[in-house]
Order: structure tokens, then C-alpha cells, then sequence
């Protein structure tokens, strides 16, 4: 906060290089090189709202005609993202209600139109994390088709215990055909900072620089040394929220479980997806948890296919909000 209140009183109000300012690119670098195991350079970061670093890949990658697999249940900006293109998103849904790929499935729904093929681990909605041996499969679908994968790893600094979401980019020891889109909403809670960032290869960034010129321009100039404080300035504050919400994913698990509901085992990010016994349409226990016990969760099929029957709980709330919760989803039951 003090760091983005300081820039903007030092005047860093003005045009900024498009690419981001220097001192972002170099700590986004170092987080990924040194936490993430991923082999990153200042010339490989792209800094923008991540939800709009997104945009700016399926810009640059997608011609109206092509496609792009989207393992379901997604986080629901992919489709739409692929769609302003005029591209075509196909859903593969994965297995165990979204805590694995179907690897066979992804490989059948390839066609010559395919152009990438999107990873989100932890998921949004699920919370669940993949693990390494299915990354691996979805680097070798990318690598075999040549088409490119990106890691959407926004809830990276969100993975609770012995959980690990290893980046396809660090799995392979490069860029190659990978980008990767992350940003300081989750981790550091600056959601309105909207200061994310886009990786690739340098083949990939000069095509995306194009996008960022010709739309944006840069991000806000003062909040992005907001983002080098937070990158580069004491992490405990990380850790703690970390803490507090694993708490609160162990609190959501035990009591929704002891209430009979399946679910994808949250390993990170703030998302529970259940069934309840009971309901099998995931709109109609929304509309139910809504109006009978005052409970927002989204409808499942809002995910799209897979997410039927589910629904998406946040969990980013008190434990007392939380524990108030699971007393009104039992009153419902
Ligand atoms: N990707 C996922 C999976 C998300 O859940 C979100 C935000 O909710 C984003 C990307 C976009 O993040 P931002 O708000 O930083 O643009």
C-alpha cells in the first residue's frame, strides 16, 4: 500500500513502457525462477491484469475458426476469452469431478483447428490441484500436437500442506509451446491493484506486445511498484493468509463431509465444489441455499460439463461466517 501511495505521490503518473516497468519484470522473473522452479527472464513478462494477460494470448495465438480445449469444470472467462476471438472453446471434462484430466479424452477431442489447451491448477472452481503425472500427459498432448499450453497459476501461492502444483513450463525446463498467466489478486489479496502478468517465449511476447500497444497500453504506472513491494518485500503476510486459509478449507471439509457431501479434495486456491445429498442440479441447490439458509454458492453447471449437480463455495470468509454456514446448509438438508 505505502509503495503504491509513495509512486503515485512521486508523479509515476504518466506513460509507462508497455511491457511493464523494469523493476516488475526482473521480481515477476525471480518469482518464478526462484519459487516456481520455472526458467524466466525479464524479457519473457508481459505485466496486465492477469484476467486480461489471458485475453491477450488467445489474441495472439487464436484465428477465428480455430479452437481450444478447456478441461471442465473451468473458471468461466476461458470460453467467453476464446469466443471474443472467434474461436471455438471445447469442453473435455475431466474426471473425478475435476481433479484429474482425462488425458484419452483430450487427445480424442484434438482436430487440425486446435491451438491450445488450458491448465488451472489449483482450480477455480474446484480447488482441486493436479497432479504431476497429469501435467506431464498435458506437456506431452501440447508438445505431440504443437499446439501451445498455457498454466493459468493465479492460486499458486494458495496450496495447503504437502500439496504441490508443479508448472508444466518447470516440469520441461522451458518456455517451449508453454505460457503461463499469474498475478498479485490471489496471494497478496490486491485484487483491485489489477496488476498481473503474461510469460512466454520470446516468440510468443512479440506477437502479445502487439496486443497490450494496440489495447491497454501498460497497467496502471503507480500500482505496478505497488506489485514490486509485494513481490519483493517481506512474504510472511503471504504465509499467514496461507494459514488462515487452510484453517478454513479444514473447517469447510470436516463439516461438509459429516453433512454427506462429495467433493474434489481442495488442495488450494478458496473454492469448495460439492454435491449435497439430495439435489441433483446444482442451480436448484443454489437457488435453495440461497433463499432457505441465505447462502451464496454458483450453480456447478455454470463450469460448464462436469460441473452438473455441484456447486462452487468460496471460502475466502470468517470461520464464524463459515461455521454459520454449515449450521444453515444442515438446517437446509
Ligand atoms: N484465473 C482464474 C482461475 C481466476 O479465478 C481469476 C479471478 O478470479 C483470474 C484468472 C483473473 O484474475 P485477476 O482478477 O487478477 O484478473
Amino acid at each position: 500500500m505505502e509503495a503504491g501511495k509513495k509512486a503515485l505521490l512521486d508523479g509515476k503518473t504518466g506513460y509507462a513502457p508497455s511491457m511493464g516497468i523494469p523493476e516488475l519484470r526482473q521480481a515477476i522473473a525471480t518469482r518464478h525462477t526462484e519459487h516456481r522452479d520455472t526458467p524466466v527472464a525479464s524479457e519473457n513478462v508481459l505485466v496486465t491484469p492477469a484476467k486480461h494477460a489471458l485475453l491477450t494470448f488467445f489474441l495472439t495465438i487464436l484465428d477465428p475458426g480455430d479452437e481450444l480445449l478447456v478441461p471442465t469444470p473451468a473458471w468461466v472467462s476461458y470460453g467467453p476469452q476464446a469466443r471474443l476471438c472467434g474461436a471455438e472453446p471445447v469442453e473435455v471434462p475431466s474426471l473425478e469431478a475435476g481433479a484429474r484430466l482425462d488425458v484419452d479424452g483430450l487427445h480424442e477431442a484434438l482436430t487440425p483447428r486446435t491451438r491450445g489447451l488450458v491448465l488451472n491448477s489449483p482450480s477455480n472452481p474446484t480447488g482441486a490441484v493436479l497432479p504431476e503425472e497429469d501435467v506431464r500427459a498435458a506437456l506431452e498432448i501440447a508438445q505431440d500436437a504443437g499446439i501451445w499450453l498455457i498454466s493459468d497459476e493465479i492460486y499458486a501461492d494458495l496450496i495447503y500442506g504437502d500439496a504441490k502444483a508443479p508448472s508444466p513450463a518447470g516440469l520441461q525446463g522451458s518456455l517451449e509451446n508453454v505460457a503461463i498467466v499469474d498475478g498479485v489478486s490471489k496471494g497478496y489479496a490486491m485484487t483491485g491493484w489489477r496488476i498481473g502478468w503474461l510469460i512466454g517465449p520470446t516468440v510468443l511476447m512479440d506477437q502479445a506486445k502487439k496486443v497490450q500497444q494496440h489495447s491497454v497500453t501498460h497497467p496502471t504506472h503507480f500500482a505496478q511498484y505497488g506489485a514490486v513491494a509485494a513481490l519483493e518485500g517481506d512474504q510472511t503476510c503471504v504465509s499467514e493468509m496461507r494459514e488462515a486459509f487452510q484453517a478454513r478449507r479444514d473447517l469447510m471439509v470436516d463439516g461438509l463431509e459429516r453433512l454427506g457431501a462429495t467433493f474434489p479434495r481442495p488442495e488450494g486456491a478458496f473454492y469448495i465444489f460439492p454435491t449435497l445429498p439430495g439435489f441433483d442440479s446444482g442451480e436448484k441447490l443454489s437457488q435453495a441455499l440461497l433463499q432457505e439458509a441465505g447462502i451464496a454458492a454458483t450453480p456447478g453447471e455454470a463450469f460448464g460439463k462436469g460441473g452438473e449437480g455441484h456447486v462452487r463455495m468460496s471460502y475466502a470468509a470468517s470461520e464464524e461466517d463459515l461455521r454459520a454456514a454449515l449450521e444453515g446448509i444442515e438446517g437446509l438438508l
